[in-house]
């Protein structure tokens, strides 16, 4: 059994990433986040420590130049009784690999929307992403400050472009020029906006009761129609209700402006109070729950040093269930090996450091020696594996073509490390000594190639390949494998279909079509076969 300051630990965890569209404020919240949660003492901070970065690695010159985010990480910081552990996601529209995995790992997510733009093409994208866990949303209507469109009209965008219910926990009073503030409807008090507050984290002056006189003093001319608004909004919009938002069916939405510090606060005392706490999650035996007393954990992200002087990467692992303490010893579920575990990272604020013990509902950074793949779970012993960590078929493919041939074992090392990471695949076809690069957004061969050239001195160019799809192939009975006539058949598929197979960096066969109608018509002639879009991750 867990002691009950354990259990107390976990159940104060708070772990959640913020989904929004490129631009729409992303980086700015997390920045007051951190100054509210007193992690940082000025905004501005986050911008700092980009730039940090970019002084440390010229790989993050190519972040600079295209004005995205490439890596992410992890901060954690107390909030009202509560430990929060923020996930950084990469906010590019073309990298998105990354943040997919990344919302495996979190309990909860926050919606950021530009109120001028309101719902965007990716935020679409990563609402469906939440959907297939149910993961509860929390909204927050961003720049508050500017013009932007009608509230109503936001809300009832969300709530037919997203498919889930609004439930406005604060509305604005006004926008702008003309913002005045916001309403807390639950509450029943006015939040005084003052831009000069901005780059503190400045308290607001606020108002008891839209019908107090105060508050008519302050609306003046707005008064009535204000009340008459909010009579509307409680009469149209449902109430918050927690089972309805823990469910994933209803976000409670916030107005306000990140970079003016307005409306932030309130939306982080309710999201301590509402969000859920680490949840139980599948794997290929059992479900877990967090507060059993063995750890376990899975790998959701690799990312190399961001110091090219150093080569060891950081496994990021979510702890699921029980408790790490230093010098642990862990168990490699796919390796079915020991490891003692004496140097793990915790991420409280933006700083890496050493840390004792943490948390189910915690992110741990494991130092990889090249053993870890993503989606790997650790346990105190027990062979259960985390389900549900999405392997993306790729979409795009290139050639690799090297600069300098002598330069291939190096271009080898590379890729191999950046496979590991995620951040590409790699194919290598039976019949020639090609590599070919595959991934999901353009951007990721970019990073690939600034990469290799950065920390492996190798230049390399990517050709168009003719390469629809990629397919992974496995004989359908899964017993099949040890079974004579099935390694038959498959031992004449290598033979008949050799021109269009490879290997993946893991040395499973891949077959790489070239045409949508060469895949259907493969799989038409090989009923035996199954011509999977993933690679097993057992
Ligand atoms: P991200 O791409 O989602 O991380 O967005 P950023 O936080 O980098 O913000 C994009 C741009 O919008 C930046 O120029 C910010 O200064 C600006 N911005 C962010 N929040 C606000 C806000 O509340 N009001 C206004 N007017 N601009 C904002």
């Amino acid at each position: 059994m867990l002691d009950d300051v354990s259990i107390g630990n976990i159940r104060k965890r708070r772990t959640f990433a913020i989904i929004s569209h490129p631009d729409a404020g992303k980086t700015t919240l997390t920045e007051k986040l951190l100054l509210f949660g007193g992690a940082i003492q000025l905004a501005g901070s986050v911008k700092g420590r980009k730039a940090a970065r970019h002084a440390t690695s010229d790989w993050m010159a190519l972040e600079q130049q295209r004005g995205i985010s490439v890596t992410s990480s992890v901060m954690q910081f107390p909030y009202d009784g509560r430990m929060v552990n923020l996930l950084d996601t990469p906010g590019h529209e073309d990298f998105s690999e990354d943040t997919y995995r990344t919302l495996t790992a979190v309990d909860s997510a926050l919606m950021v929307i530009d109120c001028a733009k309101g719902v965007e093409a990716r935020t679409i994208k990563l609402m469906e992403v939440c959907r297939l866990r149910d993961t509860p949303i929390m909204t927050f209507i961003n720049k508050l400050d500017r013009e932007g469109r009608d509230p109503m009209d936001l809300l009832d965008e969300i709530e037919k472009v997203l498919r889930i219910s609004c439930a406005p926990i604060t509305w604005p009073i006004g926008m702008g020029r003309e913002l005045q503030g916001i309403y807390h409807l639950l509450e029943d008090r006015i939040y005084i906006y003052q831009e000069a507050a901005k780059g503190r984290a400045g308290t607001y002056a606020t108002i008891d009761g839209l019908e107090s006189d105060a508050a008519r003093d302050f609306l003046g001319l707005r008064a009535a129609a204000m009340r008459d608004e909010v009579e509307l909004v409680r009469g149209a919009m449902p109430e918050f209700c927690a089972q309805e938002y823990l469910a994933g069916r209803q976000t409670p939405v916030f107005f306000g402006s990140a970079i003016s510090n307005f409306g932030v606060t309130e939306l982080l005392s309710m999201f301590v109070r509402q969000a859920p706490g680490p949840q139980a999650r599948e794997t290929t035996v059992r479900s877990v729950e967090p507060l059993e007393d063995k750890l376990t954990g899975f790998v959701f992200k690799i990312q190399a040093n961001m110091d090219p002087g150093h080569r060891d990467r950081i496994a990021f692992m979510r702890i699921c269930s029980g408790r790490y303490v230093k010098g642990m010893r862990l168990f490699h579920v796919r390796l079915r090996k020991e490891m003692r575990v004496s140097d793990a990272l915790t991420f409280l604020a933006s700083d890496r450091q050493h840390t004792d013990e943490a948390y189910a509902g915690d992110i741990l950074g494991l130092h990889n020696h090249g053993t870890i793949n993503i989606g790997d779970t650790f346990t105190e012993g027990e062979s259960l594996m985390f389900t549900g960590i999405p392997n993306f078929a790729p979409e795009l493919f290139r050639r690799t073509v090297l600069r300098d041939p002598l330069r291939m074992k190096a271009l080898q090392k590379g890729l191999d490390q950046l496979c590991e990471e995620g951040a590409t695949q790699v194919f290598r076809p039976l019949r020639n000594n090609d590599v070919i690069l595959g991934a999901v957004g353009q951007l990721q061969f970019d990073v690939v190639a600034f990469r290799l050239q950065d920390e492996y001195s190798v230049q390399a160019a990517f050709d168009n390949v003719n390469v629809f799809t990629a397919r992974w192939v496995y004989l359908k009975d899964t017993g099949g494998a040890k079974d004579a006539k099935g390694q038959k058949k498959l031992e004449e598929f290598r033979n008949k279909a050799y021109e269009n197979l490879a290997l993946d960096h893991s040395g499973a066969l891949v077959y790489l079509a070239p045409t949508r109608v060469n895949l259907q018509l493969t799989i038409e002639r090989w009923p035996e076969l199954d011509f999977r879009e993933t690679r097993e991750q057992l």
